[in-house]
């Protein structure tokens, strides 16, 4: 005998001990669901957790749908979920949201919290730099394979110094690519002149493919190589998070032999990226791949 629709509805909107409500409430304009994004982040939880874990996280919220008001939130809300954790940081009176667990990623979906923006710090040290992100923003008349060409120099590049680079895609025009390191004994300032050392060299040698300056009127025709992600307190989207975007596109980690010419970044979305994440298991070397970059450095001077 089936159920009533109402023992239904409550048995099925509850995702890691988490009651969704208005679960069936449309988020994305192709009719993605809150329930939609609580099983999703359910789904890849496990794979995101270490990337996000131990840092202070943005929220970007959408209650009504990424065609209303957004929220960007950096702190504590009044009345959170207790499966979110706060951290002071900085002397700042107002403390800073952390997910730490991977249920507080179903309690973000019931807040309507379509992205999630970590600091680039070591877990559980707010000060210290944990990681690169070397954010491709290409002009408008730039196409995708030029944003795979640069991240592929890049990669030569920092390979060349040392490190060992992971690509993903943003969910929106550009990519990121990522070195995870371990920052013990290193300032941002050190690292980030580091970074930013790196994409001046790289716009150096080609001028009309890159620059590094970021104002939007000499872009025509070229990819910014945003190294200011690298930097306290700077965010950037966490591999795997959805985007508040039209289409539900994810932040695709993306081992490099899937980073080629006519790779398309519009594919990755909440509906496709469970079962392809299942499947191809990318990023697998990233723990292992963090080596003490203040060793490095030290090597380079
Ligand atoms: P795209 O590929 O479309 O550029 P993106 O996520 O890289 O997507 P950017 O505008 O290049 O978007 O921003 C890079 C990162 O910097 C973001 O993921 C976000 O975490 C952070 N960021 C950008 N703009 C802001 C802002 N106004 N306030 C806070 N953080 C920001
Ligand atoms: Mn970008
Ligand atoms: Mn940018």
């Amino acid at each position: 005998k089936p159920k009533s629709a109402k023992a239904k509805a409550s048995q099925s909107s509850v995702v890691m001990g988490v009651p969704i409500s208005h679960p069936d409430k449309p988020l994305w304009t192709e009719g993605f669901t809150k329930l939609d994004l609580a099983r999703y982040f359910e789904s890849v939880a496990d794979w995101m957790m270490p990337h996000i874990a131990g840092r202070p996280s943005s929220i970007i919220r959408a209650p009504d749908g990424i065609d209303g008001v957004h929220f960007f939130q950096r702190h504590a809300m009044m009345g959170q979920s207790s499966l979110l954790s706060t951290v002071a940081v900085f002397g700042d009176k107002k403390p800073y949201l952390q997910i730490d667990r991977p249920e507080a990623l179903a309690a973000l979906a019931q807040t309507a919290a379509l992205e999630i923006h970590p600091w680039n710090s070591r877990p559980g040290k707010p000060a210290e730099p944990g990681r690169f992100v070397f954010d491709l923003d290409p002009a408008p008349d730039l196409s995708f394979d030029d944003v795979i060409a640069a991240a592929l120099e890049l990669k030569a590049r920092l390979e060349g110094i040392g490190l060992i680079p992971f690509a993903k895609t943003t969910g929106g025009k550009g990519m990121h690519v990522v070195v995870p390191f371990d920052g013990e004994g290193l300032d941002w300032p050190t690292a980030k002149t580091m970074a930013r050392e790196i994409c001046a060299a790289m716009a150096a040698d080609s001028p009309k493919k890159y620059l590094i300056k970021m104002a939007k009127k000499d872009r025509t025709g070229r990819i910014f190589l945003d190294y200011l992600r690298n930097d306290r307190m700077a965010t950037a989207v966490a591999p795997l998070s959805p985007r508040a975007r039209p289409g539900a596109t994810v932040s695709m980690p993306l081992d490099w032999q899937k980073v080629r010419k006519g790779l398309d970044p519009a594919r990755f979305t909440i509906a496709t990226v469970p079962a392809l994440l299942a499947k191809s298991k990318p990023w697998e070397g990233y723990a292992k791949a963090a080596k003490p970059l203040v060793k490095l450095l030290n090597r380079r001077r």
